[in-house]
C-alpha cells in the first residue's frame, strides 16, 4: 500500500503536500517547524518499521502502517515540499554503549542535511556527561531521550550531570516520557517531577503532549517555565481513538500556547502528515494559537 510512496524524488508534488501549504500559507507563515521527526542510521530504522508492521499481528488489531516508508533522500525532499523549514533527526538508544554511534550519525546527518538541527541523545551509563558536552561542542542544538525504549529512570543519578549540564546549555530534550502508546517501567510524571525538582531550568519538551498523561504533564509545565511540549500525533483520529484528549484541559493548552511545539513523528505515522496540522485546527484554539504552535515558538526556542 505505500508504492506510490516509493517512486523517485518526483518532480510532481506529493499529493499531500499541496494542502500542507494551504494550511501554512492561510495562517501567514513562511513555513512549519517540526520539532519532531526521526531519521536515524538505515538498519536502525529498518528495525523500527519491522516493529510498527509486526504490531498488527501481534496485537491482533491495532494497525499501524508506515506512510512514508522510503529512502533518506526522498524522506528530506518531502520534508521540504511540505515546506517544513526546520526539523530533527531523534534518534534513541535502547541499550548501553549506543549513544555516541548514534551522536556521531546524527552529527554527520546534520552536515549534509542544513535544515536539520543537529540532535544527540544520551542514555544513562558511565562517560554519559563526557559524551553529551562533546556533542553539545559539536553543535548540537537539541536532544531526544526516550525513557519507555530506553527502560531506564530519567532520574538515575548517572544522568544528573548531563541534565546539568544542558540546563545550563539551555538546549532543549525531546523527552519521551508519557505512558503511551505503551507504558514503561519509568513513564509518566512522576519521574520527571524528580528531575525538575533538580533541574528547574532544564529545558524538557515533554512529546506526545504526554499522552495519556496529559494534565499531569500540563501541570509540570505550568510550574516550570522552562518545559514545553510537542504535539506528535495528539489529537489525530488514530490518537483520539486510543488516549483520548481530556476536552477540559482545552482551556489549559489555550494557555500554554507558547510551549507547545508542532512534532509529526514524521515518517513513522499511520496517516497523512497533513492530518495532524487539520487534528491542531479543529480544537478551535485560533490562529494566533496556531502561528505560535506549528512555527514561531520553535523559531524563538532555536533562534531560527
Ligand atoms: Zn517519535
Amino acid at each position: 500500500m505505500n508504492d506510490h510512496h516509493t517512486s523517485s524524488v518526483a518532480p510532481d508534488p506529493h499529493p499531500g503536500s499541496a494542502a500542507i501549504r494551504r494550511f501554512w500559507g492561510r495562517l501567514g507563515l513562511p513555513g512549519l517547524v517540526d520539532v519532531h521527526t526521526h531519521f536515524m542510521p538505515e538498519r536502525v530504522l529498518r528495525k523500527v518499521w519491522g516493529y510498527f508492521d509486526a504490531l498488527g499481528p501481534l496485537t491482533g488489531g491495532l494497525e499501524w502502517p508506515i506512510t512514508y516508508r522510503a529512502e533518506e533522500a526522498e524522506r528530506t525532499a518531502l520534508l521540504r515540499e511540505f515546506g517544513v523549514r526546520a526539523f530533527t533527526s531523534m534518534l534513541y538508544p535502547h541499550k548501553p554503549g549506543m549513544a555516541p554511534w548514534l551522536n556521531g550519525w546524527a552529527a554527520d546527518f546534520a552536515r549534509r542535511t542544513p535544515d536539520c538541527l543537529h540532535t544527540a541523545t544520551l542514555y544513562p551509563e558511565p562517560g554519559v556527561e563526557a559524551y553529551v558536552r562533546e556533542a553539545v561542542e559539536a553543535g548540537a542544538r537539541v536532544f531526544k531521550a526516550h525513557v519507555q525504549v530506553g527502560a531506564y529512570d530519567p532520574a538515575d543519578e548517572l544522568l544528573d550531570s548531563a541534565w546539568g549540564l544542558l540546563a545550563e546549555a539551555g538546549i532543549p530534550v525531546v523527552i519521551h516520557c508519557g505512558s503511551g502508546p505503551a507504558p514503561g517501567k519509568h513513564t509518566g510524571p512522576e519521574p520527571i517531577a524528580h528531575v525538575l525538582a533538580r533541574h528547574p531550568r532544564l529545558r524538557l519538551v515533554v512529546a506526545h503532549l504526554g499522552m495519556p498523561e496529559y494534565e499531569e504533564f500540563f501541570g509540570l509545565a505550568e510550574q516550570y517555565r522552562e518545559v514545553r511540549l510537542d504535539t506528535t500525533m495528539a489529537f489525530t483520529d488514530f490518537t483520539e481513538g486510543l488516549m483520548p484528549f481530556p476536552r477540559r484541559a482545552l482551556p489549559r493548552l489555550a494557555d500554554l500556547g507558547d510551549r507547545v511545539l508542532l512534532g509529526s513523528d514524521f515518517p513513522n505515522i499511520p496517516y497523512p502528515y497533513v492530518h495532524q496540522l487539520h487534528a491542531l485546527e479543529r480544537l478551535g484554539l485560533g490562529d494566533e494559537w496556531l502561528r505560535a504552535v506549528c512555527h514561531d515558538n520553535a523559531v524563538e526556542l532555536f533562534g531560527l
